[in-house]
């Protein structure tokens, strides 16, 4: 997560006021919508689980230097299956460690990219919640996925530079080209995992892609609820979300963690590892779900043209 120092009074007071009117309980509904187009249900998606100890231990061997993190999630994406030709670095302009890529492709041309940022803010803490809870899944989710053919191609990124102002983000999104950002269905992205239980940042995600993890959250039983971040806060997903490109962010901050992030307190022993491994195996699924029931963009541009 990332924010201007200047608005952290203004926050604290939105934050109040996002939990107010923002919580909305567990999100989603039991039923499918009948207007949606056969897929398979939630309950019979398929993906391979990392074992508890590998999540785990993933997440203990944090580095506090930015350009170490990028090289951990670099070796694990290859320990994980990343073919080598798949995996690479995308420098940046600034003196930042480059994004790290891994593609992971699928039968047709769609694209879902699944993101997280490697770097932590500079001073304060360990950076273990923000993020490297959501670097170190990374890895992992590309071990889930990979096990059976995908329709999608699925590209995991490593974003540098976040805690700059989204600068790793920006930039790979900047720097692809009208053609592939058409083609991208959804980007996930999680930022500060393992506080408490998967919190989802309702009022900046897309519809189609806030209502699939409802379907999943239900069927899986695992929980998942609607917090929103307060204002002058953001995360990668909004780099993407410039152009139009549906997107979802993930976390697990709540008024009460919130003031954990970019403190001395974000550290090892803040994270609740029951939490954060259901988080993976949440994510885990719904990746899975997304790429069986996502469907190509044509209403999206269509939507553009008018
Ligand atoms: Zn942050």
């Amino acid at each position: 997560m990332q924010w201007k120092p200047t608005t952290h009074r203004l926050f604290f007071r939105c934050l109040a006021g996002a939990l107010i009117g923002c919580i909305a309980g567990v999100v989603g509904s039991s039923a499918q919508s009948p207007t949606q187009s056969p897929t398979r249900s939630p309950a019979q998606i398929r993906f391979r689980s990392e074992t508890r100890d590998v999540v785990e231990r993933r997440l203990k061997s944090f580095s506090t230097k930015n350009s170490e993190r990028e090289a951990l999630i670099r070796k694990w994406f290859a320990e994980s299956g990343c073919k080598e030709a798949n995996l690479s670095e995308e420098a940046l302009d600034r003196k930042l460690p480059p994004n790290v890529i891994c593609v992971l492709p699928g039968e047709t041309r769609q694209v879902i990219v699944v993101g997280a940022h490697t770097d932590k803010v500079d001073s304060f803490g360990d950076g273990v919640v923000d993020n490297w809870t959501g670097a170190a899944l990374l890895p992992s989710l590309l071990y889930s996925l990979s096990a059976r053919p995908r329709h999608h191609t699925l590209i995991f990124v490593g974003f540098s530079g976040e805690e700059k102002g989204l600068v790793g983000s920006q930039y790979y999104v900047d720097h692809l080209t009208d053609e592939q950002r058409a083609h991208i269905e959804g980007v996930v992205n999680f930022d500060s995992l393992g506080l408490g239980p998967t919190e989802v940042w309702a009022s900046h995600a897309d519809k189609a892609l806030l209502d699939a993890l409802g379907r999943v959250a239900y069927a899986s039983k695992l929980q998942v609820t609607a917090m929103n971040v307060p204002e002058g806060a953001t995360a990668d997903s909004e780099s993407f979300a410039r152009y139009h490109i549906p997107r979802i962010t993930l976390h697990s901050v709540t008024q009460k963690t919130w003031p954990i992030l970019h403190s001395p307190f974000d550290k090892m022993a803040a994270i609740k590892m029951n939490d954060y491994y259901d988080s993976y195996k949440l994510i885990a699924e719904y990746l899975a779900y997304l790429d069986d029931s996502l469907k190509p963009a044509a209403a999206r541009a269509e939507k553009a043209a008018h």
